[in-house]
């Protein structure tokens, strides 16, 4: 027998339909990458992404085709991916931090045919352009004066023109299978080539309510919002859907996101949430332990992509009265896996005490199970001690990546292993203790150790070479280049991290070279770099 409800696919289009509708006249607030501040509402948004839809439309773009688009967070930017999404083809967000090559590989590989952008990427992309067959139609932010007067890229229009002559009255949004992409994204977290994750309309949809639950991101239409992580990454953990079902104000912070920039707007928009990986929270302590500035408005953030460093809880609940969260989540799971809200057990713990808890990555949020297993996929128990390999099943999980990269990724039962390493204790707590792959987070983005290995070890004079993530005040994590020479050998460090800034972008040179006689291989012959984590656990940077 079959339910008697209404049939209403979860389509992300309906997001924005009813923002428009019932928070019409809430306002987007954006930092321009020009400058200047760029007011608009929820109303006006879906006018101009239905424009987008329409103009879209007239250029032959189908259910399924892919748009890149290579921006900051921004009204623009958010018309563009409802209009996209809205009349079913995928919108995929490039990340600008990616070093030109990789950034070929993925425009190749999702076989984007047009790509929207800020105005800071045209060098970028007029660097690229020859190296992207796929790419027919080039649209950049704002209007024709920002044009250049030559470009090498081929079709360039602005946004406005692009949109100008459209009404977007006669668009039809939705009308497809709730399951029918919706965004792509590719994880560089992983190793070997980047792999793309392809969003469904229901997964992003029911990821948004599962994230607005109170004991997890959730704000309301009072709220003033500043998503500081970036579109770019996993859906700006899902506020871009999430925050519009809220009715919340946004305040889209543009390129800026030092300490000076990011306090402007929080005290000028007067911003109740926020959420970012940690190093945007520690350039903004800095930023306010140096001008005395507070924090009147704040009340909470959310903190993710990395683990929340403690001191960071002290300053900002102890000195500046704002609520610290932690979340943890991935790119395959739309983010938001867990979230760290206190529970009856652990709410009227005292201050101290409270803290173990809240470094914890949290609780599993309904939709998404988390199980921990030994290396024979034995469930550990749940005692808070027990680490093992963190398995992830769920609605908003990702089944498989985009063209069947990597193959089949669950397991028998249908678990999605994070290759983080975590315990989970008797309250549902999970805490990361380890991270399986062999990747280092810097400043919330990844870098490749084997990519950087496999480069040093390019060199004559290096018979092995191991990177490895090592702790930094600033960035989370930075590489360290463990180097061992050829037999009467020699290099100067600055040789080698000269020749792996040729191959990657600057942020991913590892800060510093040390030199040992031998580097520590494991039973398999593979490098152990357990080992060499205990070794340099103390290893100061010089720049740290
Ligand atoms: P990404 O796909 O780039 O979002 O990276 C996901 C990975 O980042 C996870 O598998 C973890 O290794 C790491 N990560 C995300 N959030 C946290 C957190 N709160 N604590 C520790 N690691 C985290």
């Amino acid at each position: 027998m079959l339910g008697r409800m209404q049939d209403w696919p979860l389509t992300v289009d309906k997001i924005l339909d009813h923002a428009a509708i019932n928070h019409g006249t809430r306002e987007i607030i954006s930092r321009s990458v020009a400058g200047p501040i760029v007011r608009t509402t929820y109303a006006d948004i879906r006018v101009r992404a239905r424009k987008v839809s329409e103009a879209l439309l007239a250029r032959g773009v189908k259910l399924g085709d892919r748009i890149g688009t290579l921006a900051w967070n921004s009204g623009d930017h958010m018309e563009t991916w409802y209009g996209t999404m809205g009349i079913g083809s995928v919108l995929h967000t490039l990340n600008p931090r990616l070093y030109p090559e990789q950034l070929v590989w993925i425009i190749n590989h999702a076989e984007d045919r047009m790509m929207f952008f800020d105005v800071t990427f045209l060098p970028l992309l007029e660097a690229i352009a020859d190296k992207l067959p796929t790419v027919e139609t080039f649209v950049m932010y704002g209007d024709d004066s920002m044009l250049p007067e030559s470009t090498k890229l081929p079709n360039l229009i602005s946004n406005e023109a692009f949109l100008s002559g459209m009404s977007g009255a006669g668009v039809t949004w939705g009308g497809f299978d709730e399951n029918t992409a919706c965004g792509l994204c590719y994880t560089s977290g992983t190793t070997g080539d980047p792999k793309g994750v392809l969003y469904s309309h229901r997964s992003n949809v029911l990821h948004s309510l599962i994230s607005q639950h109170v004991d997890a991101m959730g704000v309301g239409a009072s709220d003033v919002v500043l998503p500081i992580v970036p579109m770019f990454h996993a859906n700006c953990w899902g506020l871009v859907f999430s925050l519009p079902i809220a009715g919340s104000t946004i305040v889209m912070p543009g390129a800026q996101l030092d300490g000076e920039s990011v306090y402007e707007l929080l005290d000028a928009e007067k911003v109740t949430y926020s959420a970012a990986v940690p190093t945007v929270w520690m350039m903004l302590a800095e930023y306010l332990e140096q001008s005395g500035k507070m924090l009147p408005h704040l009340k909470r953030v959310t903190i993710g992509g990395s683990a929340v460093p403690e001191n960071i809880i002290r300053l900002f609940e102890g000195k500046y009265d704002v609520q610290v969260d932690h979340g943890w989540g991935m790119t395959e799971t739309s983010p938001l896996g867990s979230y760290c809200a206190m529970s009856p057990e652990t709410k009227d713990l005292p201050f101290e005490e409270k803290i173990k808890v809240k470094l914890k990555q949290g609780r599993a949020l309904f939709g998404a199970e988390l199980n921990v297993v030994d290396d024979a996929g034995r469930q550990l128990p749940r005692d808070g001690k027990s680490s093992g390999h963190l398995m992830i099943r769920g609605c908003a999980i990702a089944a498989s990546y985009y063209k069947d990269v990597g193959g089949n990724i669950l397991d028998e039962n249908g678990w999605f292993d994070t290759s983080d390493v975590a315990n989970i204790d008797r309250y549902g707590f999970m805490q990361i203790t380890d991270r399986a792959k062999d990747v280092i987070k810097s400043g919330g983005e990844w870098i490749s150790s084997i990519e950087l290995e496999n480069i040093a070890v390019g060199h004559e004079a290096v018979a092995n070479a191991a990177v490895i993530g090592v702790a930094h005040p600033k960035w989370d994590e930075r590489p360290l280049l463990i180097v061992q020479l050829k037999q009467d050998c020699s290099v100067a460090p600055e040789e080698l991290l000269a020749l792996i800034g040729q191959h990657v972008a600057k942020w991913q040179v590892p800060d510093d070279v040390v030199f040992v006689n031998e580097i520590p291989l494991g039973a398999t012959g593979k490098i152990n770099k357990l080992a060499l984590r205990e070794t340099f656990r103390d290893y100061k940077f010089p720049t740290a």
